[in-house]
């Protein structure tokens, strides 16, 4: 099965990717982490891409269509994957059609901006393996440490509320008409995305296994 999720940074995208990963046994690809990873290591893709990210805005599509295009060549891929953050434009959707991947849902997680700048404070990533928690609706069982990999977590730079207001911003622009790609290709699921972590799981998964 392979999956897209969908939704505005803060959404909740990440969450859910992680716990479908694990219920569906497949891995989770998401292009915000692998581009971290690519600036923690000092490769030149990350290095290029560190101005956009921390503005809050898009890495350039050839670039990141590179990195999916690789990344999907790898064998753990061949039995089902979930695509997270990518496409984010139109043109890397058409580039994702281009090489024949086949998808067969795309999961929208529909929350206002109000909601999202809110949550958005209390987001905090695990600086080692990236595994998303939040201060107040996912806390892990130790303060400020993660509960897979005992790694510290941190608030991404682009966490901080002046790049969140320029990142949704950019998603109304570049990646909220995505929806309406999809849906035309009949594969969109919209799911309003609630506070409670297993409350917008159990609404995916519904829709899914309906
Ligand atoms: P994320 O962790 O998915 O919110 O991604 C963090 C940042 O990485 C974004 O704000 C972009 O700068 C960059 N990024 C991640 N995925 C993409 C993508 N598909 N297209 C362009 N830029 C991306």
């Amino acid at each position: 099965m392979n999956i897209i999720m969908l939704g505005a940074p803060g959404a909740g995208k990440g969450t859910q990717a992680a716990v479908l990963c694990e219920h569906f046994g497949i891995p989770t690809i998401s292009t915000g982490n692998m581009i971290r990873e690519a600036l923690k290591n000092g490769t030149e893709m990350g290095l290029k891409a560190k101005s956009f990210m921390d503005e809050g805005k898009l890495v350039p599509d050839e670039v990141v269509i590179g990195i999916v295009k690789e990344r999907l060549a790898e064998d753990d891929c061949k039995k089902g994957f979930i695509l997270d953050g990518f496409p984010r434009t139109i043109p890397q959707a058409e580039a994702l059609d281009a090489m024949g991947v086949e998808i067969q849902y795309v999961i929208n997680i529909d929350v206002s901006d109000e909601r999202i700048i809110n949550r958005m404070s209390g987001r905090r990533v695990c600086e080692n393996c990236g595994r998303p928690y939040h201060l107040v609706n996912l806390k892990p069982s130790k303060e400020g440490i993660c509960d897979d990999c005992g790694g510290t977590l941190v608030q991404r730079k682009d966490d901080h509320p002046d790049t969140v207001l320029a990142r949704l911003d950019v998603y109304h622009k570049e990646t909220e008409p995505l929806a309406d790609y999809y849906d035309k290709q009949g594969k969109l699921i919209n799911v309003e995305g609630q506070d409670e972590v297993d409350t917008t799981t159990d609404l995916i998964l519904k829709e899914i296994e309906a």
